[in-house]
């Protein structure tokens, strides 16, 4: 087998990769249901505060499919519904009991799959909350149930480069995860599963499922990239994708017909090699970050996570945290100073000679400033994009210019704001262009 391999992408060493031994964390007091890790969703509240719940009761569903639902991950009460700007919502807490009392539904074994009609199937998945854990490029929104796609991409490996490793997510789980891929070849007999070379060794009976490997270079395994590697017809451009957990929960849904309450979780900060966390979903941000000072910058991704706040909890696509120390406001003559801790790509510090793990912090390096037309966003891009032409075309209001740049190729992955020496925040422009397309799109 050919292993994918971008010619563009991130091969720095850095430091804090989570040790790969697993602890599972304390029943937590409270969990959350974020609706800001969710792309392109439109909730419509279901529950008030102070409202009884039981795991696996509808919080709140997408109004543009209402059939769509996002459910409690515990039992309990609704202690806190927590609202942004223009009463945008953020997240419904849930203050948990002791116990779990489950909303059941009929389980479904792998034998009994055949007495369920298609429609039947999206219909349970939806309303147990796990069809939303299937996605379609290049939106990355909840897959439109009501077309079927070019082809599946089940992705072992998350967003961030100290995701969760697949072999610690499958481990003790291969017949769900086999029971997954039934369940998706339901829906297209083109099914692709894809995973770092780096992690095939602790992928047990899984490794023979890999169709495609890839490389180890950032980032290589996002759906998008690979996507954008394999293609050959326009069509597939709708691709949908999933992650190897959330199709371990959908089977586990289906088999026991209670919603699946536990996630996988890495928490990466500083050198620290801390074990893989098994904890409820959507638990406190502050149990899984420990102490932190204030200042920290906490984040859902290296490169493309969002930043939170501590005192809330893990959205529902989430399962890394990334802890960065405070980022000085002056760093002292730090002009002068060799960088042999600092990440580079435009080779501004002597950390690009020595082979070691370097820290990001949350520098800016000044205030974002004017393109210079260096081309560092071109050369790091994994899908070959111009993003500078493409922010020059959406700032300037040409979405069509923007298109034809390839504008729905970008997977999101950060490098060229990461890269951009006048920190122009590109990864965010492309992404607010893509969105708008797609919304737009929609009507
Ligand atoms: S344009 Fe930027 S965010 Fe998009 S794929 Fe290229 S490097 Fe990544
Ligand atoms: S890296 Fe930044 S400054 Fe350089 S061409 Fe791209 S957008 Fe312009």
């Amino acid at each position: 087998m050919e292993t994918l391999s971008p010619s563009n992408g991130f091969t720095l060493k850095l430091a804090g990769m989570p040790d790969t031994s697993v602890i599972r964390l304390s029943r937590p007091a409270t969990v959350g249901v974020s609706a800001q890790d969710i792309p392109h969703i439109r909730p419509k509240l279901l529950v008030k505060e102070k409202e009884a719940v039981k795991t696996g009761t509808p919080l709140f569903c997408d109004k543009r499919d209402t059939a769509i639902q996002y459910v409690s991950p515990g039992t309990g009460t609704v202690k806190q519904i927590r609202f942004g700007p223009r009463r945008r919502l953020l997240e419904v807490v849930i203050a948990l009991d002791r116990m779990d009392d489950y909303i059941e539904f009929n389980p479904v074994s792998p034998a009994d799959l055949k007495t369920l009609s298609d429609p039947e199937l999206v219909e349970r998945l939806k309303q147990g909350g796990l069809w939303q854990t299937l996605r379609q490029l290049p939106a990355r929104d909840t897959a439109d149930s009501r077309t079927a796609p070019p082809l599946i991409m089940v992705c072992l490996n998350g967003n961030d480069l100290f995701s969760p490793h697949p072999g610690r997510i499958l481990q003790d789980r291969t017949r769900l995860f086999e029971f997954g891929l039934t369940v998706l070849q339901r829906f297209c007999d083109r099914i692709i599963v894809a995973a770092r070379t780096s992690a095939l060794d602790m992928l047990g009976p899984v490794e023979h499922r890999i169709t495609h490997p890839v490389s180890d270079i950032y980032p290589a395994w996002d759906p998008g990239a690979i996507l954008y590697h394999i293609k050959q017809r326009a069509e597939e451009n709708t691709a949908w994708y999933i992650h190897a957990e959330g199709l371990i929960r959908m089977a586990q849904f289906l088999e026991t017909g209670r919603y699946p309450v536990e996630t996988m979780v890495t928490v990466t900060r500083g050198n620290d090699k801390k074990p893989h966390m098994i904890t409820r979903q959507g638990t406190p941000i502050r149990l899984l970050a420990g102490n932190v000072p204030s200042g920290s910058l906490i984040t859902t991704g290296r490169f493309n996570g969002r930043r939170v706040d501590p005192d809330t909890h893990l959205g529902f696509f989430e399962n890394t945290l990334n802890i960065l120390p405070d980022a000085p406001e002056d760093e002292m003559f730090g002009f002068l100073r060799p960088g042999l801790n600092k990440p580079t790509v435009s080779k501004t510090f002597l950390s690009c000679l020595v082979n070691r793990e370097v820290q990001p912090d949350g520098t800016l390096h000044g205030e974002e400033r004017a393109c210079i037309n260096c081309s560092y966003c071109e050369t790091i891009c994994p899908v070959d994009l111009m993003p500078s032409f493409i922010m020059k075309a959406l700032v300037s209001d040409d979405i069509e210019e923007a298109l034809q740049l390839g504008l729905l190729d970008c997977c999101r992955c950060g490098l060229c704001s990461f890269t951009c020496p006048s920190k122009i925040e590109l990864t965010q422009i492309l992404s607010e262009g893509m969105d708008t397309h797609h919304k737009d799109k929609q009507g």
